[in-house]
């Protein structure tokens, strides 16, 4: 792979000017790497806990474990993972079938939540297919403002006229699909407080994806009854094959653990078939790969920002973040492809592909996804994607290491320079 000269020159600015910054995520780090040490002091983990289990996993003593690491680290009190939830999505699914009865009410007050969970709602998708609505669980929605600041007046407003019902408050912590700020863990906890003196029987449900290990604490720390998120993103460190989480409140997470199983089963069961070790070092690695992948979306603000290729990108360089997605705001749907062919031609595999836009099951829009990854679909490791609509925005996220990271964005720079997109 050969860079230009302007872009070895731009990217040799960037790290010079992103010095402070670059220490401050390795602090982050490192205080989140000790925390995840020490848990695995005090519960004492050996190298027997990860025997595979088969059939029923009866007495996996690692799985139980990793149960009790996980809510330890964030900050919950119980919490299970497991290789075998297939994504995200499925994990979010489990949360609020655990939590929602018919009659409630899901109210989401960061707006839309992601797209994969329109259809498990009910808001698009086939009526008799078992959506929440098929089950009777209605959903109201409040937005945030530009800024990023929620809608306190509408929030008051639905917990007042409907506070019986509403069962569960729907926070999506990261950006996802949608222009909109990421929201802090402070953030989450002003609006928890919030929500609990108007009604303190609530579920307060963080959808975490993309934001673990970005700050020193996770949203249970300032509130939250649950946390949900997916192992083929931060939290999996880049080693995890597969699988999600679920932590929060003992009683939230026993009601989705009937959901995971089936009721009464619960957390007993749960063949690993091999599959601890990996997550145990997904664990230890998470708070160092989320560093690389923060480091690189800086990276990439800068390159694809005002200082660089002249982009509208969201955060801008220099602003903190708390999760490791950065949105470069294109306009225009070649330029968006542009990104994505670059990054897919800096990636370690598939470096020889192209990226194509495609009708992807579960996102309403056509999608174009790049992804050169060894985990299929992950993406903590570097990955670029976004759905065909106005304002074309790609979605970077990930990388495996800072170095490789880099690389991708610097290919993903020069192929957007070579289609004639960006000033510089
Ligand atoms: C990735 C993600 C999900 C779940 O997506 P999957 O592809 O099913 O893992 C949900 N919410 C947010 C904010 C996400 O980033």
């Amino acid at each position: 792979m050969q860079f230009s000269e302007k872009i070895l020159s731009l990217t040799a600015e960037a790290e010079e000017k992103l010095a402070d910054i670059f220490a401050e995520i390795d602090r982050i780090s490192f205080e989140n790497t000790k925390k995840i040490m020490d848990s695995f002091r005090e519960h004492r983990v050996s190298e027997a806990v990860f025997n595979p289990t088969s059939g029923y996993g009866y007495n996996d003593r690692g799985r139980e474990l990793l149960d009790e690491i996980w809510a330890d680290v964030m900050g919950a009190e119980a919490a299970f993972v497991r290789h075998s939830i297939v994504n995200g999505t499925q994990a979010l699914t489990i949360g609020l079938f655990g939590l929602l009865r018919p009659g409630d009410i899901l109210f989401s007050i960061a707006g839309k939540p992601y797209d994969t969970l329109d259809e498990v709602i009910g808001n698009t998708g086939t009526a008799g297919n078992g959506s929440l609505r098929d089950f009777g669980v209605e959903y109201r929605q409040s937005e945030l403002a530009p800024d990023g600041s929620f809608d306190l007046e509408k929030i008051r407003q639905v917990l007042t006229d409907e506070g019986e019902r509403v069962k569960v408050v729907f926070i999506q912590r990261s950006k996802g699909y949608l222009n909109r700020k990421t929201l802090s863990v402070a953030d989450i906890g002003e609006v928890i407080k919030f929500v609990k003196a108007i009604k303190s029987d609530v579920y307060v449900v963080v959808d975490n994806c993309y934001g673990e290990f970005t700050e020193t604490r996770e949203p249970c720390a300032v509130g939250a009854d649950m946390i949900i998120g997916s192992l083929i993103k931060n939290p999996g460190g880049g080693m995890a094959e597969s699988g999600g989480y679920i932590a929060g409140s003992a009683r939230a997470v026993e009601l989705a653990s009937y959901r995971l199983t089936s009721v009464g089963c619960g957390l007993e069961v749960g063949a690993t078939l091999g599959q601890n070790k990996s997550l145990y070092k997904g664990l230890f690695y998470a708070p160092h790969t989320t560093a690389q992948a923060i480091k690189t979306a800086h990276l990439a603000a800068y390159i694809f920002g005002e200082r660089g290729l002249g982009f509208d990108v969201e955060p801008r360089w220099d602003e903190p973040r708390y999760d490791i997605i950065q949105s470069i705001i294109t306009h225009s749907p070649d330029a968006l492809c542009a990104i994505c062919r670059g990054i897919q031609a800096g990636s370690p595999i598939d470096s020889y592909v192209t990226p194509e836009p495609w009708e992807m099951p579960g996102y309403g829009d056509k999608v174009i996804m790049a992804a050169g990854a060894f985990t299929q679909g992950s993406s903590i490791e570097l990955s670029a994607d976004g759905p065909l609509r106005e304002p074309y925005t790609a979605y970077l996220q990930g990388g495996l290491t800072y170095e490789s990271g880099k690389i991708g964005i610097m290919s993903a720079a020069e192929e957007t320079l070579a289609c004639g997109f960006g000033s510089k």
